[in-house]
């Protein structure tokens, strides 16, 4: 009998619990809960790790089969970005969630200490490039002021060809397209690395259009293009209006939620 009670409590408690639950309306913060999860698989998740090695591995295999190809040829080059596609900032982001702080705000010190890690298999990618004859370029958006601090954080984890020609600074446009045509005078740029479209190609427009252009070049990832995984920030989520001060999150997730109906009222 007394254990009879005893269940009877128990599942009047779990009851309870769960109507509890059920009535807790969710609070929806994009600027800090969003980012915080993002930091948090952008350091911790081994799927993460996993992302970065498989990019690189298909690089890999692409600049291989490029030297096969092209076995004489001198002019070959490769482009990456460096944030989020060679270095890893996810301390910085974690910073500015601990101090309840955005971008810029610190971003300078941050990058002076020269502490961000390589982000995995990068290092080992851009040395198979160097070693098979490939020119490799780092085009940034890192502020010309930071220059010498992003060489010396290369520097420090030996990535290759970390010389002052090869490391294009952001001077007077975030926009990469004038900086690939730079280089693209004097050399052939076959393979690009890039957490962000625009690292890749010139990429304009919000969503739905940035979306239909990767499905048109659908056939260059993995061949020419190579992304690089970035929850934290970048363009997609301005394309999305999450920047602003009214983020369309619930109609976002409308959107998404269409097709349920009454199904799970
Ligand atoms: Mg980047």
């Amino acid at each position: 009998m007394k254990i009879k009670t005893f269940f009877l409590v128990m599942l009047s408690a779990a009851l309870f619990s769960c109507t509890n639950v059920q009535q807790s309306k969710p609070v929806y913060k994009p600027s800090d809960n969003a980012l915080l999860m993002a930091t948090l698989y952008n350091y911790y998740a081994a799927e993460y790790q996993a992302l970065c090695y498989q990019a690189y591995n298909v690089a890999k295999e692409r600049v291989s089969q490029l030297r096969a190809k092209f076995p004489k040829k001198k002019n070959m080059a490769v482009v990456v970005d460096i944030d989020e596609t060679v270095l890893n900032n996810s301390p910085y982001q974690a910073l500015t969630i601990e101090k309840n702080s955005h971008f810029p705000n610190c971003w300078d010190a941050w990058c002076q200490q020269a502490a961000a890690k390589p982000v995995p298999g990068a290092v080992s990618f851009l040395r198979y490039a160097d070693s098979l004859g490939f020119q490799v370029f780092y085009v940034t958006n890192r502020s010309l002021k930071l220059k010498a601090a992003t060489i010396k954080n290369l520097r420090k984890f030996n990535f290759p060809q970390v010389t002052d020609g090869h490391i294009y600074m952001k001077t007077t446009t975030g926009n990469k397209e004038p900086r690939r045509q730079a280089i693209s005078k004097k050399y052939d740029i076959v393979l690009l690395a890039g957490d962000n479209l625009g690292d890749l190609y010139e990429a304009t427009g919000k969503y739905p259009q940035r979306n239909q252009k990767v499905k048109s070049l659908r056939n260059d990832f993995g061949v020419k293009y190579i992304v690089l995984p970035n929850p934290m920030y970048g363009t997609w989520p301005a394309g999305l209006k999450l920047y602003s001060k009214n983020a369309p999150v619930d109609s976002l997730l409308k959107v998404m939620t269409k097709s349920f109906g009454n199904a799970c009222r």
